[in-house]
């Protein structure tokens, strides 16, 4: 009888026992978690800490008895792997609960230690609480019961936000603090001001561009010098791969600083396999190693382990690194690469930006939503997407991902039969105008320029033309902007008198309508994407108060 141990017991760990248990019934596996739970739900702490889930008991998916009773799995908790000698083929083990010390033999070897939350080398730093686990959060939780006037949480990634939410729940007067300029790092800065402006209406004192240099007593001090009232800190600057076993081994350690793996998830020791956020991922767009650490990733990994150990034909699968986040009334999705990743390569694309409702506005409770898409200009290769709103983000981007996932173009995203009535889309379906957007630039029927381009254009001599009614235009325009709505162009277009024009209107639709008419016309029209929305949204312009 073979033996396989897995070290990590949660999400990739334990993807992987239970699927090698379905295909074995024979082996012996054994699970070795530190903490005191196996198969927690991580993604759920956040909303535990905020009340949202009122039962710490559901976040606790399975126990080490639930899972023996099942599966026939040997689940340690409290037990720590202290070392693998790779050679011997053994594992050092700790039972943290009587400090028994023993070793392990195993066949194959599967990591999924995870990762584990940065701290930086500041003063005090040992004050701020991190999240990884039940055990910190229940941490957190005990702080919060005990009711502080006031909170930060430094980083503004996606579990930083989460936090920040939940901690608003709970009445607690909340800043973040986050060193970059943008929150959500995998989104662009035009989308991010949305997210930004959704936290300050909730409350939340964000600063940007400023790092936390000291942790006091009751505040933290910041690069600035400014102090900031927090009884209550909390750190979630990232993570990085939980290293330290598998560099003991003499494991291959990659280019991003996770273990790294083949195609099969192998490592440089064929016995021994890495899945979750521990190792590093294969990147689908240009084959590089990446770092994903989420959820799907490592429980899909899990159980592809769990085939090639036991002989299964697999299908090796790079990643995209598809992420949702709610915050606060937003969805917050995005796939891929985004446009700050692929302007600092050499490969060439195109950008969309549309802001389609929900469903048909026709139908009661339409929401708005922005739209961004990334793709190749002459093949249409679809490079990523992001998407914020209130309603349907999420489905679009997951059709998005899988259109990347099959190769589907970015033109063919016009192609896809969604399902639509008016309570749940538009028989032109938001990804469908995608769609046809993307086609209209392909085939050469309309230039578009970015939020970001638009002094550029007016340098370069581009009158600027808002064809939205007056009403509109009055509430707010791009300044130098003349006038004349997209209805009255055949009548007026003689009072316009340059030749290049740069259209806008509000979302960009009925720009589109007015420069495919003004080109036909002879004028040299180029509709602003996203129209003077995006722009008013757009970092330049939607100015969030930071702290230098
Ligand atoms: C607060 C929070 C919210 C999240 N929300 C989302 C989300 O909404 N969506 C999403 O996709 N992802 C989310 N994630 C990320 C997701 O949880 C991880 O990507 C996923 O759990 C990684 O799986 P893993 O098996 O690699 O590591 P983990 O699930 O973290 O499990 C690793 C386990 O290994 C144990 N371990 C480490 N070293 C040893 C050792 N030497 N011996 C024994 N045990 C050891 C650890 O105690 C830990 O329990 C969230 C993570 C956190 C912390």
């Amino acid at each position: 009888m073979r033996t396989i141990v897995v070290i990590g017991g949660v999400a990739g760990g334990m993807s992987a026992a239970t699927r090698l248990r379905r295909l074995d019934a024979n082996a012996e596996i054994i699970v070795l978690e530190k903490s005191g739970f196996v198969s927690y739900a991580n993604c759920g702490l956040p909303y535990y800490i905020g009340g949202v889930i009122e039962d710490e008991s559901a976040l606790l998916l399975q126990t080490p008895e639930s899972l023996f009773s099942r599966f026939r799995l040997d689940v340690r908790v409290s037990t720590e792997a202290l070392s693998i000698d790779s050679v011997k083929k053994i594992v050092g083990v700790k039972n943290l609960a009587t400090d028994e010390i023993y070793e392990l033999n195993y066949d194959k070897l599967i990591l999924s230690p995870g990762a584990s939350a940065v701290v930086p080398p500041i003063p005090g730093i040992e004050r701020a609480l991190t999240l990884r686990t039940v055990e910190d959060m229940d941490r957190i939780v005990a702080r919060v019961s005990a009711t502080p006037n006031s909170a930060v949480v430094i980083g503004g990634g996606f579990i930083g936000v989460e936090i920040a939410e939940n901690l608003v729940h709970r009445g607690i007067k909340t800043t973040l603090v986050e060193a970059t300029n943008q929150l959500l790092a995998p989104l662009d800065p035009e989308m991010a001001t949305l997210v930004s402006a959704e936290m300050q209406r909730r409350g939340v004192e964000l600063f940007f561009g400023a790092s936390v240099v000291n942790v006091l007593a009751d505040s933290v001090e910041l690069s600035s010098g400014a102090q900031i009232p927090a009884e209550l800190v909390i750190l979630a600057i990232g993570v990085r791969p939980e290293l330290s076993l598998a560099q003991e081994a003499g494991l291959t350690i990659g280019p991003r600083r996770g273990i790294a793996i083949d195609e099969f998830n192998r490592t440089s020791n064929l016995d021994i396999y890495a899945i979750g956020d521990a190792a590093e991922k294969i990147d689908s767009l240009d084959g590089g190693a990446t770092l994903v650490p989420l959820a799907n990733v490592a429980n899909r990994h899990g159980r592809i382990v769990a085939d090639h150990i036991n002989g299964r034909s697999i299908r090796s699968v790079k990643t995209i690194g598809t992420a949702i986040v709610k915050v606060f009334d937003l969805v917050v999705a995005s796939t891929g690469w985004n446009e700050k990743r692929l302007a600092a390569t050499e490969v060439p694309f195109a950008v969309i930006h549309t802001h389609p409702n929900s469903h048909v506005g026709y139908y009661p409770g339409a929401k708005p939503m922005t739209l961004k898409l990334l793709f190749h200009p002459i093949t249409g290769e679809i490079y990523g997407a992001q998407g914020v709103g209130t309603e349907g983000v999420d489905k679009r981007i997951d059709i998005i991902a899988t259109a990347m996932r099959g190769s589907i173009t970015a033109p063919e995203l016009a192609d896809l039969e969604l399902a639509y009535a008016p309570p749940f889309g538009s028989a032109k379906d938001p990804v469908n105008m995608l769609g046809y957007i993307s086609e209209n630039i392909i085939s050469g029927l309309i230039k578009t320029a970015q939020w970001s381009e638009v002094n550029d254009y007016q340098d370069r001599g581009f009158q600027l033309l808002d064809v939205r009614n007056p009403v509109e235009f009055l509430a707010g325009s791009l300044p130098g902007a003349i006038n004349i709505p997209v209805d009255e162009i055949r009548e007026r277009y003689s009072e316009i008198t340059n030749h290049n024009l740069l259209v806008t209107c509000q979302v960009g639709q009925r720009g589109h309508v007015a420069t495919v008419l003004l080109n036909q016309l002879g004028f040299n029209a180029i509709n602003l994407d996203g129209g003077y929305l995006l722009w008013s949204n757009s970092p330049e312009v939607f100015k969030i108060p930071a702290l230098l």
